[in-house]
């Protein structure tokens, strides 16, 4: 069977989480979505943990609901290097075990969903390889919080455990393309989960993994991320990365883009306003890849870029939130219709898609067709998906000054190795 995956989520015990991430809440939005299994998110924390129990059955490691939505018992921990890693269990009895050894070293354990442990990366891989949980880096290339942001190599963060790592989180801001121009992931398994504070469908299932495997257990996940008997991920499915808040490098008060070089020459501060450079995704990438091209394994599956749908109908009718009554409506029946909202964005059929909305299924079919432009994220604002022929402009350092370019003159922007190359 092929399965959905969404692998990192946080709960309510979180900061800036909403409210409404509550198991039964992200059980339910899960299948309007078209998610199989998604995580539990924070399940170190006592009282969502408390939450989890409470709602949700357990059997054989992996918990449901009565919507049949499964869970796989997950957290993220922050090391003493401030990288983040994400922990997949395989029982609530390693939960525990693994809550036990490290309680010594959090201090906020049960007042964050996501602690921070003051341990290594190396000591928190030995714990849960110990537990035999499966660990790997969180939104890998991320300036603040991730494994390249820090250190060099897998190595340089897990040590002796280097070889026990068998996946790694892309992140919104990097793809698949991306990735793979750095030769020691060339074995690593690459997942796209959607880090989501939130249940809505913008939100949670924004990034997800398909796998095909013969049931939902740990064991089975186990596999497929390991590659192994058969089961296998068969699909990324995640946001342009420039849609990612990371994507580019940026100052982080006047928001223009610089290149690496420019960067580096100007110390990381704005020659403009004497803020801070933010190192881009794109260009963390660029430093490891050290001049490598894309070389994809052939293991490697398919990534496929989505946008969520509640904003591809803000966009076609130009309402500024998908939060909005007048989105959700016709949200709603483009579901009813097709079920969940993975079928709509990628196998739906063009001309049904038109008989519910001509407008939505016009962008849908732009998406599918790769004319949208962005307005690229950096320093933790996202991009911007622009629909084919709308302007929008952002600002570049162009060697000497600041310039203004319009996204309608942009010509594959992906393939460019440096935002200034094609100015
Ligand atoms: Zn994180
Ligand atoms: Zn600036």
């Amino acid at each position: 069977m092929i399965i959905n995956a969404d692998l990192h989520l946080h709960g309510k015990y979180s900061g800036a989480v909403s409210n409404d991430m509550l198991p039964r809440t992200i059980g339910e939005q899960a299948k309007l979505k078209g998610l199989n299994l998604v995580a539990t998110a924070d399940i170190l924390n006592q009282k969502w943990m408390a939450e989890i129990k409470k709602n949700l059955k357990e059997e054989g490691g992996v918990l449901s609901d009565d919507s049949g939505t499964k869970f796989i018992l997950q957290t993220e921990i922050e090391d003493q290097n401030r990288v983040h890693h994400i922990i997949l269990f395989p029982s609530l009895s390693k939960v525990m075990e693994v809550r036990e050894r490290i309680s010594r070293y959090a201090k906020d354990l049960d007042t964050e969903g996501r602690p921070k442990v003051h341990l290594s990366g190396e000591q928190i891989a030995e714990i849960a390889i110990e537990a035999e949980c499966m660990i790997g880096p969180s939104h890998a290339f991320t300036p603040w919080t991730s494994l390249y942001k820090e250190y060099d190599s897998l190595k340089d963060c897990y040590g002796k455990y280097s070889d026990r790592i068998y996946f790694l989180e892309l992140g919104l801001s990097a793809d698949t393309d991306m990735a793979d121009r750095i030769s020691e992931l060339e074995d690593i398994t690459f997942l796209s989960n959607s880090d989501a504070h939130s249940p809505w469908p913008n939100k949670m299932g924004r990034e997800f993994t398909s796998f095909e495997v013969n049931e939902i257990s740990f064991e089975e996940l186990k596999n497929a991320i390991m590659r192994k008997k058969g089961r296998r991920p068969i699909l990324n499915v995640k946001f342009d990365p420039r849609e990612g808040k990371y994507h580019r490098t940026r100052c982080m008060n006047c928001l223009v883009f610089y290149s690496l070089s420019d960067a580096e020459s100007f110390k990381w501060r704005c020659p403009i306003c004497r803020k801070p450079i933010k190192k881009g995704v794109a260009e963390r990438i660029e430093e490891l890849a050290k001049g490598r091209r894309t070389i994809h394994p052939d293991h490697r599956p398919r990534c496929l870029h989505i946008i969520p749908l509640s904003e591809i109908i803000s966009l076609a009718y130009n309402i500024r939130t998908p939060y909005s009554q007048k989105v959700q409506e016709i949200w709603r029946r483009f579901v009813e219709k097709f079920g969940t909202e993975i079928e709509i964005l990628i196998r739906s059929d063009q001309d049904e898609l038109k008989r519910i909305d001509k407008n939505v299924a016009d962008l849908i079919s732009a998406f599918r067709n790769n004319e949208f432009k962005y307005v690229p994220g950096g320093a933790g604002r996202y991009g911007i998906p622009v629909p084919p022929g709308k302007k929008a402009v952002y600002k570049v350092w162009n060697g000497t000054k600041a310039i203004e370019v319009d996204v309608r003159d942009e010509e594959s922007y992906l393939s460019q190795p440096s935002i200034t190359d094609f100015m």
